[in-house]
C-alpha cells in the first residue's frame, strides 16, 4: 500500500489547481484507501487474510441467554430470560448452514434444528421427530444471520467489501477511540464496524433496516488456530438487549453434517407455504379461519362464533384483515362485536391495529390492557373493552364463555374461550400441534391445561390453536400428558 500514497498525493495536489470539484472526490477516495487500511490492519491482528479465507467450514457451539421482551408471562420488566443450547454451523462452499435450538420458556420447551443447503431447506423438531420444508429461504439469509453475530466471519465478509467501505470516522466506544467503517454487502443494509484503534479488534458492529437498529457487541477475545474468535457475542433491537452469546467452543473446518446428533426416523409434515385464507365450519355457527403468511412453522387463525345479532371474532394474530374479509363474505353484514385478545404477546397483538381498523372493539383482559393500548395508533386506543375475571355471552342459538385463568406457565393472565354447549375451547399456545404427523411431548402448558379442564369440569372435546392448522381433540390432550 505504501508507495501509491506519494502518487495519490502529488496527482491531488496538481489537480486541485485546476479543479476544486476533484479534492472533494479525492478526500473520498482517500477516506476509502483510510477504510480499507484498517481493514487489512484488522484482518491482520485477527490472523491475516490467508487464515481467514481458509475457514471454509465452521461450527460455534453457544450456550445463549434470551430476554424474552414481548414473550413473558408478565407484561412489565424484569423481563423472562430463556437459556438455551444454540449451535450455528457453515459450510461455505456447499452453501449450507445449519443451526439447532433447544430451549424451554413460556411454559413449553422447544428443539429445532434448521439445515438449509443452497436453495432449499427443512426444518427438524426433534422432540415431536417431524421434518417441515421450508419455503422462501435461501443460504446466504441464514448464513447471514450467523456472520452478523460473529465478528471473526463479519470481517472474513468485509474483505470481500473492503474496496467498496467507507471510513466514517472516529469515535469513542467504552472509553476508548474506535476507528467507523461501514461496509456495504450486496442487496443487504450496510454495516457499521467500530474497530479498536490500538488493538484492531472489533468491539461492536451495527445495522439499520426501517424499523431497526441492532447493535451487536462482540469480547472474550482468544486466539484458535492462530485465528482470533470472539467468545462472547450480544445483540440490542432498538437499545433494548435481546441476547446474549457464550461461545462454549469452535470447531473449523470439520464435515459440518458430522457434528450435529445423527436422527432417523422423522415424519415430514407441512411447512411454513404461504396459503390464503380458509374456513373450516366446526359446527353450525363456529367458524375456523385459518391461513399462513410464511416465515415461520405454522399459521395464523382466527375464530369466529355467530350469534342472532352479532358475531364474536377470538385471536388477533397478524393477518387478522383478510380473515375478518373473508368470513364477511360468508357471514354477510352481521357485525362482529368484540375481537378476544387470548393474551399480550407480541404475535398475538400483531393484528389488533387491522381488527380496530375494521372498526371492531377488542376485549382483553385488564392486566393487558397498557401493553395493548401502546401497540395501537391514539385514535384506536378508545376501542379497547377490559373484562375482569370472567365475562358471557349468550342468547338462544349460542354461549361463549370467557375465563381469565391466569396464572398459567405461559402468561400471568390469560383469557380463555369456552363454547361450553359445543365442547370447543380456544387455548391459544397452551396446546399447539404440528399440522400432522405425532403429538408433540408433554409440557407444563399441556399439564396446566389438562388439570384446569378436569379440576372445572369443563366440557371440553375439542381444543383451537392459534398457530396450528390442526384442532387438537381432548384425547390427544390426555394421551400427551400420559406419555
Ligand atoms: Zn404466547
Amino acid at each position: 500500500m505504501k508507495p501509491a500514497f506519494p502518487f495519490i498525493i502529488t496527482t491531488t495536489i496538481a489537480l486541485l489547481i485546476t479543479s476544486p470539484s476533484f479534492s472533494q472526490e479525492m478526500g473520498l477516495q482517500k477516506k476509502n484507501t483510510n477504510g480499507k487500511m484498517i481493514i487489512e490492519q484488522t484482518v491482520k491482528a485477527y490472523g491475516g487474510e490467508k487464515t481467514l479465507n481458509a475457514i471454509d467450514k465452521i461450527y460455534i457451539d453457544y450456550k445463549t441467554t434470551i430476554i424474552s421482551r414481548g414473550q413473558s408471562r408478565g407484561t412489565t420488566p424484569p423481563w423472562d430470560t430463556i437459556i438455551a443450547d444454540q449451535k450455528e454451523a457453515i459450510d461455505f462452499s456447499k452453501d449450507l448452514v445449519i443451526t439447532e435450538y433447544t430451549g424451554q420458556g413460556g411454559g413449553s420447551k422447544v428443539s429445532i434444528r434448521t439445515e438449509i443447503e443452497g436453495q432449499s431447506g427443512h426444518r427438524l423438531d426433534l422432540y415431536s421427530e417431524t421434518s417441515a420444508p421450508i419455503y422462501n429461504t435461501d443460504f446466504q439469509s441464514l448464513a447471514g444471520q450467523i456472520t452478523r453475530t460473529n465478528s471473526t466471519l463479519l470481517l472474513k465478509q468485509a474483505i470481500k467489501y473492503k474496496n467498496d467501505c467507507k471510513y466514517l470516522g472516529e469515535q469513542l466506544y467504552n472509553g476508548k477511540p474506535h476507528h467507523l467503517i461501514q461496509i456495504n454487502p450486496n442487496n443487504e443494509p450496510s454495516i457499521t464496524l467500530y474497530i479498536d484503534k490500538s488493538i484492531k479488534q472489533i468491539s461492536k458492529s451495527e445495522r439499520s433496516t426501517d424499523n431497526f437498529k441492532i447493535e451487536y457487541f462482540f469480547g472474550k477475545y482468544q486466539k484458535q488456530d492462530g485465528l482470533l474468535l470472539p467468545f462472547q457475542s450480544s445483540y440490542s433491537v432498538n437499545g433494548d438487549l435481546a441476547r446474549t452469546m457464550e461461545v462454549e467452543a469452535y470447531t473449523l473446518n470439520q464435515p459440518v453434517r458430522d457434528l450435529f446428533s445423527k436422527h432417523s426416523t422423522f415424519t415430514n409434515i407441512l411447512g411454513d407455504k404461504v396459503t390464503p385464507p380458509a374456513t373450516t365450519v366446526l359446527d353450525k355457527g363456529v367458524y375456523w379461519v385459518t391461513q399462513n403468511l410464511g416465515g415461520g412453522l405454522f399459521g395464523q387463525s382466527s375464530l369466529f362464533i355467530e350469534f342472532k345479532d352479532y358475531v364474536l371474532m377470538v385471536g388477533a394474530l397478524s393477518g387478522a384483515r383478510q380473515r375478518i374479509n373473508h368470513i364477511k363474505n360468508k357471514l354477510g353484514e352481521k357485525p362482529i362485536k368484540y375481537a378476544i385478545i387470548s393474551h399480550h404477546h407480541s404475535d398475538h397483538i400483531g393484528g389488533i391495529q387491522e381488527i380496530v381498523e375494521e372498526g371492531i372493539p377488542i376485549l382483553v383482559a385488564k392486566a393487558h390492557q397498557g401493553v395493548i393500548s401502546d401497540s395501537l395508533s391514539s385514535k384506536d386506543k378508545a376501542n379497547i373493552v377490559v373484562v375482569g375475571s370472567d365475562k358471557s355471552f349468550y342468547d338462544e342459538s349460542m354461549r361463549v364463555d370467557i375465563i381469565n385463568i391466569g396464572p398459567t406457565p405461559h402468561s400471568i393472565d390469560f383469557l380463555l374461550v369456552h363454547l361450553p354447549k359445543l365442547g370447543i375451547i380456544f387455548a391459544a399456545d397452551h396446546f399447539e400441534i404440528p399440522s400432522n404427523g405425532p403429538l408433540p411431548p408433554q409440557s407444563e402448558n399441556s399439564a396446566f391445561l389438562a388439570k384446569l379442564i378436569q379440576e372445572n369440569n369443563l366440557n371440553v372435546t375439542r381444543i383451537i390453536p392459534s398457530h396450528s392448522a390442526r384442532i387438537a381433540s381432548y384425547e390427544d390432550l390426555i394421551t400427551v400428558n400420559n406419555t
